[in-house]
């Protein structure tokens, strides 16, 4: 029987939870290792990545490594606190659509420095020294406004780290409002947009489904 986009996405995120599990046990599988072997095959025969990850450039948070995934097995897009911007937006339609893919996974992590961030302009009622650097805090602020809402004084991690998390679903719900393109593959493809946590301490990454 043919695999359904549903089942392939679910099949891919399994492979995420599983190469996540393996990292958190401190293992890397050989089939991770082996793709450093392949490199001549992926650049004759071009890549063949399962999933795209948008995640923070966060030193602390490598996709492929987190997932223990190899060369070639995930379209990684980075970008400080995980935001949305029409260049990163096309960089997940071209995977999409250039790869067939299934699954998308938006991640932001513990201790984000861009979360940290917006919260400090926040409560100072001050504003970043550039005006690419507001861009980003600019996204960021409905997850603190959100946050504030809810009467938590955002001066301790738990309420920063809630920050980080509203703001991955507001990154997914952006990605969906503001292309049609992605909007189309989800309705006609069952293509799957995933919020996920990655906990730097622990090393889990939480999924949102
Ligand atoms: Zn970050």
């Amino acid at each position: 029987m043919e695999k359904t986009e549903e089942s392939v996405a679910t099949e891919v995120l399994q492979r995420l939870k599983d190469g996540n599990q393996r990292f958190v046990q401190g293992v890397i599988s050989i089939n991770t290792l082996a793709t450093q072997l392949n490199r001549q095959v992926l650049a004759s025969q071009g890549q063949n990545p399962h999933t795209i990850v948008l995640t923070c450039s966060d030193s602390r948070v490598p996709a492929e490594m987190i997932f223990d995934c190899g060369l070639g097995e995930l379209f990684v897009i980075r970008v400080a606190g995980n935001i949305i911007a029409p260049s990163l937006i096309g960089s997940i339609e071209f995977a999409a659509v250039n790869f067939n893919l299934s699954l998308c996974i938006v991640m932001g992590h513990s201790s984000c420095g861009a979360i940290s961030a917006a919260v400090s302009h926040s409560l100072q009622h001050t504003n970043p020294t550039t005006s690419h650097l507001k861009g980003i805090v600019d996204f960021i602020n409905p997850a603190v406004d959100f946050v504030k809402d809810q009467g938590l004084s955002l001066t301790d991690r738990a309420s920063i780290n809630k920050v980080g998390r509203r703001n991955v679903v507001n990154t997914v719900s952006q990605v969906t409002a503001q292309s049609s393109l992605v909007r189309h593959l989800i309705d006609v493809n069952n293509f799957k947009i995933c919020g996920a946590f990655y906990d730097i301490n622990s090393g889990v990454v939480e999924f949102f489904e």
